[in-house]
């Protein structure tokens, strides 16, 4: 309470009272050292919808509860689930930057396998089962992963530049390809021409 409602909270006499020292047969106890004020009063409301919502009261130390499963106990792997849930994932998918820009069919087959992070680069032959000490073809500083060879590498980053510095526009290089579009395409709203916007990146991964 004193995390989520610090304002009601320094109101409560029962500051040292967990929540399940306020209940009583008749409902909840909370001593107030003063009357409420009118906009005091929809906070309080929020508080007891917050804990009327916990049955099976028990005594016990006060614990956080994570709200992502119903027993309350936080998991890696239910994160995972929760954030790879399909719809999701077709929520954030860049379809429209991949197929909606006009650039020929192959290249858009190989945009979309760049955002699966699924074209044969050096990591990707690797899970395959091929040995290789993977190094950066270009710089030849770290492993050669799909995210660093076609965003991150700083021999990658001179074409990005040379876009960029066209228009006069800073940006941040994202850490994936998936990111690079979405945001690619966020710094185009102010483009002359979306359509000539949308497809640097495909023309860029293309070269490359
Ligand atoms: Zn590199």
């Amino acid at each position: 309470m004193e995390t989520l409602f610090p304002d009601i909270h320094n109101l409560v006499l029962q500051q040292q009272s967990t929540i399940a020292d306020l209940w009583t047969p008749q409902g909840w106890k909370f001593v107030f050292r003063r009357y409420l004020n009118d906009w005091e009063i929809p906070r309080v409301t929020e508080i007891f919808r917050s804990i009327d919502q916990f049955s099976g009261l028990e005594i016990g130390r006060d614990r956080l509860q994570w709200l992502g499963n119903s027993k309350g106990i936080f998991k890696v792997g239910a994160v995972y689930k929760k954030l790879n849930h399909p719809n999701l994932q077709l929520l954030k998918w860049p379809w429209k930057h991949i197929w909606k820009a006009k650039i020929p069919y192959k290249v858009s087959c190989f945009v979309w396998l760049l955002t699966k992070e699924a074209v044969l680069t050096q990591d990707n032959l690797m899970k395959r089962g091929i040995t290789l000490c993977s190094r950066c073809f270009f710089c030849g500083k770290t492993a050669e992963t799909v995210n660093h060879l076609f965003i991150q590498c700083k021999v990658t980053d001179q074409l990005w530049n040379l876009f960029l510095r066209r228009k006069s526009i800073s940006w941040s290089m994202p850490g994936r390809i998936s990111e690079a579009l979405f945001s690619w395409e966020e710094a185009g709203t102010q483009a002359k021409n979306r359509s000539n916007w949308r497809i640097v990146p495909a023309t860029i991964w293309w070269t490359i």
